[in-house]
């Protein structure tokens, strides 16, 4: 029988294959929120290392204890990140994908020297311009990349968007690659369980899937 994960990973291929693109150019991250260990270490059995958490804490219980049997794995915190969690945040994590404002910005600038770990980071962009959305406000990104690579020395590797709900995601979808573009950033991190095959013909290298992996989750989030 097929796994989930074999399926994601099928579908993966296919919508690369059909724009050209190489299956191994595009990342998998598997979002295991509010999942717990047990249904995680099925999916680390069949060989996924790259997993994405939306909270600090619940990352912190979860994740030091499998890195201890597979120490392999790369975690990536998808969710919005309060500055007094920086610290923990970069202990716990690989990478940053949700670096949103000049005052979160500067706290992982300190504090990855203060803690001698490099973080690579993506800046989320809030492309719907959507109130209740982190991310930031799109008419503020060039500066705002700028401000973290050329003044913070912060590695960014790309930019990060969730779409706004019940829409069509393509067109923010090609938006967020013409922001990375201008500003020469080569990662966008886009594409849902809903949506990643359409992500990847818009040019996505890594798209966070959860739902299609583990199933729908208790408390939707
Ligand atoms: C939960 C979450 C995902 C995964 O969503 P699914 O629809 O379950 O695939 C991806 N990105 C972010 C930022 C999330 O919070």
């Amino acid at each position: 029988m097929t796994s989930k994960l074999e399926t994601v990973l099928q579908n993966i291929q296919a919508a690369a294959k059909s724009t050209d693109r190489k299956a191994t150019d595009i990342t998998l991250i598997a979002v295991s929120k509010t999942k717990a260990i047990d249904v995680i270490t099925p999916i680390l059995h069949q060989g996924q290392r790259i997993f994405g958490e939306n909270k600090v804490q619940e990352a912190g219980e979860k994740w030091p204890v499998l890195r201890e049997q597979y120490p392999d794995i790369e975690l990536h915190l998808i969710g919005p990140l309060q500055t007094n969690k920086t610290r923990q945040a970069i202990q716990i994590f690989d990478v940053i994908e949700t670096v949103d404002r000049p005052k979160l910005a500067r706290a992982i600038a300190r504090i990855s020297r203060e803690e001698n770990k490099v973080c690579p980071c993506y800046i989320q962009i809030n492309v719907g311009r959507e109130d209740q959305k982190a991310g930031i406000n799109p008419d503020e990104a060039d500066n705002f990349i700028a401000l973290c690579r050329d003044e913070l020395n912060l590695p960014i590797l790309g930019l990060m968007c969730i779409p706004p709900a019940g829409q069509d995601p393509e067109p923010y979808f090609l938006f967020l690659k013409e922001i990375a573009q201008r500003n020469g950033l080569s990662k966008l991190s886009m594409g849902m369980s809903s949506d990643y095959q359409t992500a990847i013909r818009c040019g996505s290298t890594s798209v966070r899937v959860g739902t299609a992996i583990f199933g729908t989750r208790q408390n939707k989030k």
